[in-house]
């Protein structure tokens, strides 16, 4: 089962998500390491937010997924982004904000690596995340830097080492979450009993 600690964030966001596209992963960007002092620090200082924040701890939950999260809202954009969400989402009339789940992966170190433990939290995190929205881990879950056309750090650091590498940790980290859903279709049937497995994600307000 899944374990998701709810603790949202005490800004509300009273703006409901249109519609869910994708699932968009980010890293806090070297600034905090710590989940509990993440939630802290985002809840009182930032101006961002995100649906779930993931450690090799645990998930927590800190915005309603119903609702919209400020994570990857810019003034320009990729042109991959444009082509998946469309040129008017991608404009100052809409935000990819409007259609996503933002889920931010706590790094382990200085370097931005990731815990194993991160990883496999955020596996079954996705997992979960993609049967309930009806989404692909190959086309649906986008990484911060496939977004945006910022030329900072790429969000989040680890999963861009390296594109053209085919054992890349973003191109394996796509399997292990398709992995992930084919076992859980495997181990509880189709529909049957799937509300189980995300028992602690909120589904009503
Ligand atoms: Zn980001």
């Amino acid at each position: 089962m899944l374990k998701v600690k709810r603790k949202y964030f005490d800004r509300g966001e009273t703006r409901k998500l249109k519609e869910i596209k994708a699932v968009v992963i980010h890293w806090p960007a070297g600034r905090v390491t710590n989940i509990e002092a993440l939630w802290k620090w985002m809840n009182k200082s930032s101006q961002n937010s995100y649906h779930f924040l993931v450690s090799k701890e645990k998930i927590i939950q800190t915005r309603h997924t119903d609702y919209r999260a400020i994570h990857c809202g810019h003034r320009t954009y990729r042109k991959k982004a444009k082509d998946f969400f469309g040129y008017d989402v991608c404009s100052s009339k809409d935000s990819p904000n409007n259609y996503t789940i933002g889920v931010c992966m706590l790094h382990d170190n200085e370097n931005g690596s990731y815990d194993r433990g991160t990883i496999n939290n955020a596996i079954e995190l996705l997992a979960v995340l993609c049967i309930d929205n009806n989404l692909s881990p190959e086309t649906d879950m986008l990484r911060h830097s496939d977004i945006t056309n910022e030329k900072s750090t790429p969000c989040p650091k680890a999963f861009f080492e390296d594109d053209d590498d085919p054992d890349d940790l973003w191109k394996s980290f796509k399997f292990w979450v398709a992995a992930e859903i084919t076992k859980i279709y495997k181990d509880i049937g189709m529909t049957e009993n799937l509300e189980q497995k995300y028992d602690n994600i909120d589904k009503e307000k």
